[in-house]
């Protein structure tokens, strides 16, 4: 496929001598899937080369404490929830502990997290789950963790990913989301429905590292509010969906 940059000049044939702009890659018309998925791949190498050592940023000692973290996570970042999430643990260090601590305590104690009600309520019923369902282990299946009261998708993704190594799914959060429809390789909001499209054109072996590795490109480079294009590994390979009309809405 011909790689072209958002400002790259050609000649138009049917016009001879008269300059046309080049079209970027998935920028125009319908994008084939065999056409996405090599795309996809020199992203991945792209990405691969740039982030080498991109990994998930929670503090995490077991699956256990993986998942407990990534419930606190919604909403809040990674940092903050490294602060909170080491005297929660020392307090509460096992499932069963922790489900049967004194709601409001557990309240106080994650309260900077944002949202510390519902996510008391989350981590009491999943620790309840986990212990009344499987012994207080973390479950290794994708099915499993994602009955767990509070356990979505991406939770149960992101554990099985990192905490033990499968790769189940791509994990979507805000950073993956974005990123995932400004390269065209998406064009859903929802989380799910993006992930479905990821994993038909990603190789399930980039699934895991593809994520952390967006999450990094997404923290410094492909920002929310201003995308640092001209510094971004990816920019030969993305049509930067929507990046110019939410400049333009500013
Ligand atoms: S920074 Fe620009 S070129 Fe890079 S992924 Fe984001 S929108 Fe695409």
């Amino acid at each position: 496929m011909v790689v072209c940059h958002r400002n790259a000049v050609t000649m138009n044939r049917s016009t001879p001598g008269k300059p046309r702009q080049a079209s970027r890659p998935g920028g125009r018309g319908r994008e084939s899937l065999a056409a996405r998925r090599e795309r996809a791949g020199r992203i991945c190498a792209r990405l691969s080369a740039s982030f080498p050592a991109a990994a998930c940023s929670l503090d995490f000692a077991s699956p256990f404490q993986l998942l407990i973290a990534t419930i606190l996570s919604a909403q809040c970042t990674d940092r903050r929830v490294n602060m909170v999430t080491g005297p929660l643990f020392r307090r509460w260090p096992t499932a069963d502990r922790l489900a049967a601590a004194p709601p409001r305590e557990l309240e106080e104690t994650i309260r900077s997290t944002g949202f510390f009600r519902a996510k008391a309520k989350s981590i009491l019923g999943c620790c309840r789950g986990l212990t009344e369902e499987h012994g207080g282990e973390v479950p290794r299946s994708l099915e499993a963790l994602v009955k767990l009261p509070g356990v979505g998708r991406k939770t149960a993704n992101v554990v099985m990913g990192s905490a033990f190594g499968e790769a189940t799914g791509v994990v979507v959060d805000t950073h993956v989301g974005r990123i995932a429809r400004r390269l065209g390789l998406t064009r859903h909001g929802d989380a799910v429905r993006a992930e479905r499209d990821l994993v038909a054109c990603l190789p399930r072996d980039q699934w895991i590292a593809f994520s952390h590795r967006l999450i990094e490109l997404g923290r410094t480079i492909c920002t929310a509010r201003k995308p640092h294009c001209a510094a971004c590994p990816l920019e030969p390979l993305c049509p930067r969906k929507g990046v110019a009309a939410a400049k333009a809405s500013r």
